[in-house]
């Protein structure tokens, strides 16, 4: 199995005014591919912080971060802002609790939505292929709010996985969920990881965290 990333001594100091908030505290974490990771720790911890970190999408203010073998963060030279993106479009498929589908957009123009933006050079999925995967595929017509948490859910997965993603990042996939739809989400991430995929989640769920490969605890942005 490789390592598919590699966090270093990862510290991020917000400020609010002039207070300092130390979300993260030299955490250090690896991550692989073929395996599920999860992220447990109580509110505030610096769970979001550490996944939005990895996920590239906020950068640490001191420590490092590999993904793939490429340096991202904790370098000689910073990526640009466009550097990054590429980043995000063709490594990570993201994952919220609050499921962010679009309304107005049908299941199917929802799924697409990222391959309207980038073209995976790898083989991009088509939204037919991630539906049938995730068992939506008869709700394909329907809107957002004609689905249940469950669907919701599985919708936002299938987005995620248009684009071909090495990397799946969910932070609280099921904290919107009964125990049952909690269960169909922990089967599926399951499945992403034996197909090969790295998939890192944040969690506050017992049955989720132990259906992990490996457990990272926070407490106070400090590995416990
Ligand atoms: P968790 O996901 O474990 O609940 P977070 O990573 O969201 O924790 O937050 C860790 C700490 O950092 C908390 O004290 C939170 O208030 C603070 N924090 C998170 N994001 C910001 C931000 N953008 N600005 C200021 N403080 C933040
Ligand atoms: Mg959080």
């Amino acid at each position: 199995m490789t390592t598919m990333m590699s966090a270093k001594n990862l510290s991020k100091i917000y400020h609010r005014g002039s207070e300092e908030v130390r979300a993260l505290d030299g955490v250090s974490f690896e991550a692989r591919s073929g395996e599920m990771s999860a992220v447990i720790g109580p509110s505030g911890s610096g769970k979001t912080t550490l996944l939005n970190i990895m996920g590239c999408l906020d950068n640490p203010t001191a420590g490092s971060l590999h993904v793939g073998g490429e340096e991202i963060f904790g370098g000689k030279k910073e990526l640009s802002e466009k550097q990054l993106t590429l980043i995000r479009r063709r490594i990570f498929g993201y994952i919220f609790q609050k499921f962010y589908l679009i309304p107005t957009l049908t299941v199917r123009e929802n799924i697409m939505l990222p391959s309207t933006f980038y073209k995976s050079p790898a083989a991009g999925k088509s939204p037919e292929e991630v539906m049938k995967l995730l068992g939506i595929d008869k709700r394909a017509g329907h809107l957002p709010g004609e689905l249940s948490g469950g669907e919701m859910q599985r919708v936002a997965i299938a987005r995620a996985l248009i684009n071909s993603p090495k990397v799946i990042l969910a932070d609280e996939p099921t904290g919107s969920l009964d125990s049952r739809r909690t269960g169909e989400i922990k089967e599926i991430l399951r499945a992403l990881a034996s197909q090969g995929m790295t998939v890192v989640m944040v969690t506050h769920n017992l049955e989720l965290a132990k259906a992990a490969d490996r457990v990272i605890e926070l407490s106070d942005g400090k590995m416990v």
